[in-house]
C-alpha cells in the first residue's frame, strides 16, 4: 500500500480538467499546493491535492515534486469548490483558484528590529561615553531610549544603511538585533471621527430578531431605507458574533468599499479586520490569510472574493447593498456571491444577513414568499428622507435649453452653494450612444414581442432586439410622430464640470470618474477633500452612488435618470429605480434635510411616481406581475449560452448548432424548453470577437439540472462535431450583464 494523492492541475485548459494520481511525499497533505511532473517532458506544474488515498500497485505513478507552501484549503472548502464547479459549469481548477492567490510562492516579509536590555541610565552612560563623531551610533542609542527601533523602517526613511553601526553596538552589548516576521496589510489614510452609537428602539428590535434568525440558521433580508442604520445593525451583529468566538465576513460591492466604509469598521474593530478587494497585492492577501490562520483576524470586509477567506469557524456573513450586480462574477466561475454565501452558511451553520434599501425583485420575493425572513427599517435616525422633484429635460430642450443642467438645477445648486452646503451631481453613465430617442415626441423604438428597446446597428442600418433577434429597417425619421428625428444621447462628466464652472458662482468642484481616480490613493484624497468641505460640489458617475455618508450634503442632482430604462434588459426598470433611490439617499443625511432633483426626458414613466413616493415595495408588487407574465426570474432560471468567434457567421452558426443539439436531447427526454435567440450581443464585438447569445427560461429546478447536463455533454463529448475550432462558448446561470 502506498500513499497516493489525487490532484487537480491549476491550468486553464478544459482538457486537463480532471484528477490525476501521484505518489505522495511525506509532507503531502489534503488541500496543499504541490508541484507535479506532467506530460511527456515531465515539466513541473502547479496542482492542488483534492484527495488522499491508500492504493496498491502504485509504484508506476509519478511522484509529487514538492509541497509549494504551507497554506492548505480545508476539506469543507474543497466541497464548496466542487459545488461551485457544478452549479456554474466551470472547471474544477477555476473553482479551486478562487481560494488561492494568483502568485504561488510569496516571500514572507521580515524586518529588522533593535531592542536593548540596558536600563535608561546605562543607555545615557553609553551615549555620554560614545565618540561624538559616530553619529549613526548615537542616533540609534537615542532612539532606543524611547523604546525598540524598527531599523528597516528607519533605513527606508533616511535612505541609508545603519546596519554596520547596529552590528557594532551589538558587539558592545548595547543592543540586540532581531529579525521579525511582519504582515503586509492594506494601508488606510482616510480618517473619520468615532461616534458612539446606541441603537434606537426599532434598530434594537430588528437586531434582536436577526440574532434569533442567526441562532436558528434562518436567512434574513434587512430591507431598510438609505440612512436607516443598517450598518449600525450589522456592527451590533458582528460584535455578538465575535464575542461568541466566531468569525464574520462582510461583503460590500467593490465600488462601495470606500475609504469611508472601511474607516467606520476600523474605528470599531481595529486590527481584527482584514480587507479584501481587487487592489490588494498578493503579498497583502497572503499575509492577511496568515493572520486569519493564526487567529489575529476574525472579521473580513471586502468585495465578493472575501467569501474565500480561510475561516473555519464561520458564524456570520453579511452582504450589504445586496441588490448590486457586482456580486455576480463575470469570469468563470461565473458565480453569484449570494448563492455561494448561502451555501457556506449551510456548511458552517452560520447566519446570513443580506441588506439593501432596494433589494432585487427576486430577493424581495424570497423574503415575502420564500426562505428569507423580512426585517424592515423604514426611518432615518436623526434625518429625514429628502424630497424629490422630477424635471423634464425634454420640455427644457423644446424651450431651447441645450445645457445638460436644467435651469431649476442650476438655481438649486447656486442656492446650496450660497448657504455653504454641499451638492452631489450624479451622472448615469450606463448605456451607450446606440440608444436613440426622437427629438420631437421622445419616442423610443421597442421590440413588438419583448417589451425591450431596439438598438441601432450601423452595419446594415438596422434596429435590432438583443433578446429575440427581431430586426427592422432603420429610418432617421421617427416612426411614431413622423415629424422628429432620432438622436443619439451621450453625456460626460467633464461637460457638466464646465457648465457648472461657468453658471454657478463660487463653485469648487471635485470630479470623481475614471479619469480623475487613476492614481493609487486619488479616490481617497478627492473624497477627503469633499469631506473636509474644501469643495462644495462633487460630480461623479456610478462610483459615487453608494456607501457615502456626508452630513452637509443637502442637494443631489441626478442627470440622465432614464437612460437605463432603454436598456435591453428585463431588469431595466428595477435597476433605474434602485439607482435613483440609492443616489438620493446621499442627500439629507444630517439634520439639514435634503432635496433631490431628477432630470429625465421620460418623466411620464411610472417608475418616477414610485421614486417620488420613495415607494420601493409598491414598485415590487407591480413589477412582480410583469415578471410572472413574461416568466422572468424569480419565476424561472435564465440560462445563457454565448458563442464568440472572429467571424460573426461562425459564432452565429455555432449558436444555432448548439441550440439544435440541446433541443434534440431535450425532446428525447420529452421536455419542451425552447431557446430564445440566438441574437447578437448588444456590444457585439469585443476584442475582435463577435458574440451571439441565446437564453433559456426554465421554470423548475429539475429541468435546470437536466438542461445543464445536456449542455455540458454537448460541450465536452460532442464538442468535436458541434463547436468548430476558434469558437469560444460560455454558459451563465442567471446572468446580470445582458450586454
Ligand atoms: P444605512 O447603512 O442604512 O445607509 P447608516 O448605518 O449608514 O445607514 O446610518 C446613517 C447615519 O445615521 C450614520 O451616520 C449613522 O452613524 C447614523 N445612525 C444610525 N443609527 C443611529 C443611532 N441609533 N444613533 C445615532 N446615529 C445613528
Ligand atoms: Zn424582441
Amino acid at each position: 500500500m502506498a500513499k497516493v494523492a489525487k490532484v487537480v492541475l491549476r491550468h486553464k485548459s478544459k482538457y486537463v480538467d480532471r484528477e490525476y494520481s501521484y505518489l505522495a511525499t511525506p509532507e503531502t497533505k489534503l488541500g496543499a499546493q504541490v508541484l507535479v511532473p506532467f506530460g511527456k517532458g515531465n515539466r513541473p506544474y502547479e496542482a492542488v491535492v483534492t484527495e488522499m488515498i491508500e492504493q496498491e500497485d502504485a509504484e508506476d505513478l509519478k511522484k509529487i515534486v514538492r509541497v509549494v507552501s504551507d497554506f492548505t484549503i480545508s476539506p469543507k472548502k474543497l466541497e464548496l469548490a466542487k459545488w461551485i464547479r457544478d452549479r456554474y459549469m466551470s472547471s474544477f481548477s477555476e473553482a479551486i483558484n478562487l481560494f488561492f492567490s494568483k502568485a504561488q510562492e510569496i516571500q514572507k516579509l521580515h524586518e529588522t528590529y533593535l531592542v536593548t536590555e540596558l536600563s535608561s541610565e546605562e543607555l545615557e552612560q553609553k551615549i555620554a561615553s560614545e565618540n561624538k563623531n559616530s553619529r549613526n551610533k548615537l542616533m540609534l542609542l537615542q532612539l532606543l531610549l524611547e523604546g525598540e527601533v524598527n531599523l528597516s523602517a528607519l533605513q527606508r526613511e533616511l535612505g541609508k544603511s545603519l546596519l554596520q553601526s547596529a552590528r557594532a553596538l551589538e558587539k558592545e552589548n548595547a543592543l540586540i538585533i532581531e529579525e521579525r516576521r511582519v504582515h503586509r496589510v492594506p494601508m488606510q489614510t482616510y480618517q473619520l471621527e468615532q461616534k458612539n452609537i446606541t441603537l434606537n428602539h426599532n434598530q434594537q428590535l430588528v437586531a434582536k430578531q436577526i440574532g434569533k434568525n442567526i441562532a436558528a440558521a434562518k436567512q434574513t433580508l434587512l430591507y431598510g431605507i438609505t440612512g436607516s442604520g443598517k450598518t449600525e445593525v450589522y456592527i451590533e451583529l458582528i460584535k455578538k458574533c465575535l464575542e461568541n468566538k466566531k468569525q464574520a465576513i462582510v461583503l460590500v460591492p467593490e465600488i462601495s468599499l470606500t475609504p469611508q466604509t472601511i474607516a467606520r469598521f476600523k474605528n470599531i474593530f481595529g486590527d481584527r479586520i482584514g480587507i479584501f478587494h481587487s487592489k490588494i497585492s498578493d503579498g497583502e492577501r497572503k499575509d492577511q490569510n496568515d493572520l486569519i490562520l493564526s487567529g489575529k483576524i476574525d472579521l473580513v470586509i471586502g468585495a465578493r472574493s472575501a467569501l474565500f477567506a480561510p475561516f473555519e469557524n464561520l458564524g456570520l456573513i453579511i452582504i450589504d447593498e445586496c441588490h448590486d450586480d457586482a456580486y455576480k462574477s463575470e469570469q468563470s466561475p461565473k458565480y453569484d456571491a449570494i448563492e455561494v454565501a448561502e451555501q457556506l452558511c449551510k456548511m458552517y451553520g452560520a447566519g446570513l444577513v443580506i441588506g439593501s434599501a432596494t433589494p432585487t425583485i427576486e430577493q424581495y420575493y424570497q423574503a415575502v414568499y420564500g426562505d428569507y425572513d423580512l426585517q424592515t427599517l423604514s426611518q432615518r435616525e436623526g434625518g429625514i428622507l429628502p424630497t424629490m422633484e422630477i424635471v423634464d429635460t425634454f420640455e427644457e430642450m423644446k424651450m431651447g435649453n441645450l445645457q445638460l443642467l436644467s435651469k431649476k438645477a442650476i438655481q438649486a445648486i447656486q442656492k446650496e452653494v450660497d448657504e455653504e452646503k454641499q451638492v452631489i451631481i450624479f451622472l448615469n453613465k450606463r448605456g451607450f450612444a446606440t440608444t436613440l430617442t426622437c427629438d420631437f415626441c421622445n419616442h423610443t423604438a421597442m421590440c413588438p414581442s419583448c417589451d425591450i428597446s431596439l438598438t441601432y446597428h450601423q452595419v446594415g442600418n438596422k434596429l435590432l432586439c438583443h433578446y429575440c433577434g427581431h430586426q427592422e429597417e432603420y429610418h432617421k425619421k421617427c416612426k411614431n410622430c413622423a415629424v422628429g428625428h432620432y438622436q443619439h444621447i451621450g453625456y460626460g462628466t467633464q461637460r457638466i464640470e464646465q457648465e457648472i464652472s461657468s453658471l454657478v458662482q463660487n463653485a469648487n468642484i471635485v470630479r470623481l470618474d475614471k479619469d480623475t481616480t487613476q492614481g493609487k490613493d486619488s479616490h481617497e484624497k478627492l473624497l477627503q477633500r469633499f469631506k473636509n468641505q474644501e469643495s462644495n460640489i462633487l460630480i461623479g458617475t456610478q462610483m459615487i452612488s453608494k456607501g457615502l455618508d456626508f452630513e452637509k450634503v443637502s442637494l443631489v442632482v441626478v442627470l440622465n435618470a432614464d437612460q437605463g430604462l432603454r436598456f435591453p434588459d428585463y431588469r431595466s426598470k428595477e435597476k433605474t429605480l434602485s439607482q435613483i433611490l440609492q443616489v438620493s439617499g446621499r442627500a439629507g443625511r444630517g439634520s439639514l434635510g435634503g432635496k433631490v432633483i431628477v432630470q429625465t426626458n421620460d418623466s411620464g414613466n411610472k417608475i418616477f411616481e414610485y421614486a417620488i413616493k420613495q415607494d420601493y415595495s409598491g414598485f415590487f408588487w407591480e413589477e412582480i406581475k410583469e415578471r410572472k407574465a413574461f416568466l422572468y426570474p424569480p419565476f424561472s432560471t435564465l440560462l445563457r449560452i454565448q458563442c464568440a468567434a472572429e467571424q460573426s457567421e461562425l459564432a452565429a452558426e455555432t449558436a444555432v448548432r448548439i441550440k439544435d443539439a440541446v433541443e434534440y436531447y431535450l425532446t428525447k427526454r420529452e421536455r419542451n424548453i425552447t431557446a430564445i435567440g440566438p441574437a447578437p450581443n448588444l456590444i457585439q464585438r469585443i476584442e475582435n470577437k463577435y458574440r451571439w447569445q441565446m437564453f433559456y427560461k426554465i421554470e423548475n429546478d429539475e429541468d435546470v439540472v437536466l438542461t445543464k447536463k445536456i449542455i455540458q455533454y454537448i460541450l465536452t463529448e460532442k464538442r468535436a462535431v458541434v463547436v468548430p475550432q476558434g469558437v469560444f462558448v460560455s454558459v451563465d446561470i442567471n446572468p446580470k450583464n445582458m450586454i
